[in-house]
């Protein structure tokens, strides 16, 4: 799918920032509510701008955590002079961050001031939409910090239930110390949401070494003949959601059955 037109960027900046796993950030930006009220649909995203230390210039595209209607008021906390910002409104991100094959805007990210300013997007994307899990099984697939609008998508099905006779949860990782935000799974598994995790290694010839999220999930659905009986949000990778999208359309799925967010 290709990426669709941003808009001019608007100011914003910075409000809480916290390292979640190895590698990750998990950040909230304060932006105007007339901005925040663009984010209609998990699986959005938004072009920020952030300066760098030596006051180069980056640009990132980054998927809401948050789903749209979810409460991120408590995000509002203190800068770095101790100075109450917020409640305000927020959106919130997860980053990879010292990824040697680029992503300088999450770096900076990562060491910018608390209450700093920021340029963002208005949310942009189709985002997912599940019509079409009613009565048939709702598949999420997430690889890495892809896992933030997979994040978004469930917290969205979960306030605002799809009519999907069952929800599960594949996440691809490198390993235990990457899995952010690990009491939510525990969360995820108490609403009946069949989640796992599994544990690869990325070669890079492109190949990966271990369990691969997507290949769990085809398995399961192979074994339960539902390979045509499933809707399948699939983020990370392109390769992986390639694919799934592949195999499953072999297996007779309609390729509108898989869908991603960009
Ligand atoms: C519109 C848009 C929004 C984005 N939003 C964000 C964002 O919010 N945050 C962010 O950090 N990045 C974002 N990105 C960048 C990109 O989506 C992520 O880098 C991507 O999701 C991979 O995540 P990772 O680097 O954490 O994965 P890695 O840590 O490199 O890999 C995660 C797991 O996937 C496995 N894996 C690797 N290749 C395959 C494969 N072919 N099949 C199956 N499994 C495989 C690995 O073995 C590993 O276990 C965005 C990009 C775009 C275009």
């Amino acid at each position: 799918m290709p990426l669709p037109t941003f808009s001019a960027l608007v100011p914003a900046y910075l409000a809480r920032r916290t390292e979640v796993a190895t590698d990750q950030i998990a950040i909230a930006v304060a932006v105007h509510p007339g901005l925040r009220a663009l984010h209609v649909r998990p699986g959005q995203f938004v072009k920020m701008a952030v300066q760098g230390a030596t006051g180069t210039h980056h640009e990132g595209l980054f998927a809401m955590s948050n789903a749209p209607l979810e409460d991120t008021l408590e995000d509002g906390g203190l800068d770095d002079d101790g100075t109450a910002i917020g409640p305000t409104s927020m959106l919130r991100f997860l980053l990879r961050t010292n990824n040697p094959e680029g992503g300088e805007a999450a770096d900076a990210l990562a060491t910018l001031r608390i209450g700093a300013p920021v340029m963002v997007s208005e949310p942009a994307g189709v985002g997912f939409d599940f019509a079409r899990a009613k009565d048939r099984h709702l598949a999420f697939v997430a690889t890495g910090t892809a896992m933030a609008p997979v994040r978004a998508g469930i917290e969205h099905a979960l306030a605002r239930p799809t009519g999907a006779r069952s929800i599960s949860l594949d996440l691809g990782l490198r390993s235990p110390s990457h899995l952010a935000h690990a009491s939510e799974l525990g969360r995820y598994r108490a609403h009946g949401i069949d989640t796992h995790v599994h544990y690869s290694e990325p070669l890079e010839d492109g190949s990966v070494i271990g369990p691969m999220a997507h290949e769990a999930l085809l398995a399961r659905l192979l074994e339960a003949e539902r390979a045509r009986d499933v809707f399948v949000v699939a983020v990370g990778q392109p390769a992986m959601v390639k694919d799934l999208r592949a195999r499953l359309v072999a297996l007779g799925a309609d390729p509108a059955d898989v869908v991603s967010n960009y």
